[in-house]
């Protein structure tokens, strides 16, 4: 099966399963937008929690807040969003399709990097152990005609981006010979420059609207609150402001279904430090982002920085967690050195002072931000796409598994009875009001034993609790695992603990402190 074929299959999956629908289905359908099913928001909130509480609980010195979507207007023109927050578009005369011409670029790099990955397995194949990998791409004429234009392409696309030159970008483009890879032409209009940000209008028309904008981030209502909550928290810098919520943007290039959406959720915090000391906290954060990534136990080769070389005008350092979804490579996270940019804005267009008195040094400053901001949605695509399985099982059959780290997992047990009669579904129920109030549980009577099994393993749950007769005589149940499809006879006295011990977050959290 090739990724992209895995890659369909998880997406009808979702739908299957109750954990991702396209939006407005019954009405064909909104472009880039989703809902969140039975299981997905399940999953979803499971991600939201390790997050904050490894930022609020883990750090003593991170807090939350819950700022509105709907924020003072000018608050966007300080972040220089109104200005600077576009994407350079092109678009195919004969396809009418509209592009991202970075992307554009971006995509035909990626294809020469295919290329030699290609030559260098023909060539592993054509030279079997006596191949060289290094001096075959050091010495082969294809290798080195591919590098070459990859090379050109990445320094010329990194230069226009840097000087805004839009000319050039469609120069590269029209160089590179780059087709529209719907109409397969290269009839191409002028690059422009398109703002990301919704608009909308807040009070009655007639009382003279007033634009206002859907947040494309929520960091700026971390900013705008810096007093607020340095104040009301008597909090001392070094710390943070940790905050989860819903961001729009007017995304062009809309696919790879969850990855990138018009509407989606973030989870952002703001590190506020001495300046001169941005660098230095930076480093740590890299560090500890990528540690949450790697307790989840998807496989450490799965994921990898990737500095930037283009910085935002607000950013002295910047790098992406990317992860190895079925589409390759892509930015779950970013992690951005933001300097004393935002906060020194807010200050000159507010005309308000926003300064910390740092009783250590006897110095007034405004402080300087490191900020870590993933995509919920993109986090739960990553978890969703590392988790999924089609097991090839001994005695021939299929199943399809979700190997959710039980922590994430949207149920957590279900409990079966053997069969519908004999008393065996009033012990089951019996153990569900038991486990309910801790744990989210399922019932499930319907159906053989083994397709229930089946419909648990598709939604990733850890544990199957079989009632049987024997139950009845001793007060034990059979669990089964999900991943091993081990059986094991527990007593129900000791489920609770049992299942606790698996599926808390204290297992994930231990690896971050340790
Ligand atoms: P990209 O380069 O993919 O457009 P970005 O660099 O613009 O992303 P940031 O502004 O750094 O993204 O946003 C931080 C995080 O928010 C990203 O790492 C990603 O996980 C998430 N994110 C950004 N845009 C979207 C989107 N349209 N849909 C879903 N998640 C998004």
């Amino acid at each position: 099966m090739t990724q992209e074929e895995l890659f369909k299959k998880l997406v009808a999956h979702c739908k299957e399963y109750g954990f991702i629908f396209p939006s407005s289905e019954i009405y064909d359908g909104l472009s880039a937008v989703y809902d969140y099913g039975q299981q997905g928001v399940e999953l979803k909130n499971n991600i939201k929690r390790y997050w904050w509480e490894s930022m609020t609980r883990l750090h003593d010195n991170i807090v939350g807040i819950d700022s509105a979507i709907f924020m003072h207007p000018k608050i966007w023109e300080a972040s220089g969003h109104v200005g600077a927050f576009n994407d350079p578009l092109i678009d195919n005369r004969d396809s009418k399709k509209r592009y991202r011409a970075d992307v554009l670029i971006e995509d035909f790099i990626a294809k020469q990097e295919e290329k030699i990955a290609k030559e260098v397995e023909k060539a592993k194949k054509r030279f079997g152990d006596a191949f060289d990998e290094a001096k075959f791409l050091e010495t082969n004429a294809r290798v080195a005609d591919y590098r070459a234009k990859r090379d050109m392409a990445h320094d010329r696309m990194v230069d226009a981006l840097n000087r805004n030159d839009l000319e050039e970008l469609r120069q590269i483009i029209l160089d590179c010979e780059i087709v529209c890879p719907i109409s397969g032409t290269r009839n191409w209009t002028e690059v422009r420059q398109f703002n990301l940000m919704f608009e909308t209008k807040m009070g009655s028309v007639s009382e003279g609207a007033n634009t206002i904008y859907l947040r494309p981030e929520t960091a700026q209502g971390i900013f705008v609150n810096f007093l607020n909550v340095q104040k009301t928290g008597r909090m001392k810098i070094p710390f943070g402001i940790a905050q989860i919520g819903k961001a729009f943007r007017n995304e062009i290039v809309a696919r790879q279904f969850i990855f990138r959406m018009r509407e989606f959720e973030q989870m952002e915090m703001q590190f506020f430090v001495r300046p001169g000391e941005e660098l230095e906290w930076f480093k740590k954060w890299k560090e500890t982002r990528m540690k949450w990534h790697r307790a989840l136990g998807f496989g450490d080769e799965h994921y990898r920085f990737h500095d930037h070389e283009k910085l935002a005008h607000y950013a002295n350092a910047a790098t992406d967690v990317e992860y190895e979804f079925p589409f390759g490579f892509k930015e779950v996270e970013g992690i951005h050195s933001r300097t004393d940019f935002d906060l020194g804005n807010h200050q000159k267009f507010s005309g308000k002072k926003i300064q910390y008195f740092d009783t250590e040094t006897g110095e007034s400053y405004v402080p300087y931000v490191i900020e870590t901001s993933i995509g919920v949605d993109r986090m739960v695509l990553q978890v969703l796409s590392a988790s999924y399985e089609e097991q090839q099982l001994e005695n021939g059959e299929t199943r399809v598994v979700m190997h959710f780290p039980p922590a994430l997992a949207p149920v957590k047990a279900a409990v079966l009875p053997l069969v519908k009669k004999d008393g065996l579904p009033e012990v089951a129920r019996e153990i569900l009001h038991q486990l309910k109030f801790d744990f989210n549980v399922q019932y499930d009577e319907k159906d053989s034993i083994g397709k229930r099994y089946r419909r648990q393993d598709a939604i990733g749950t850890p544990f199957c609790i079989t009632v049987d007769h024997q139950t009845l005589e001793d007060r034990t149940v059979t669990v089964r695992y999900r991943d091993s499809m081990e059986q094991k006879r527990v007593a129900i006295s000791e489920l609770s603990s049992m299942i606790g011990a698996e599926v808390g977050f204290r297992k994930l959290f231990d690896q971050l402190i340790g």
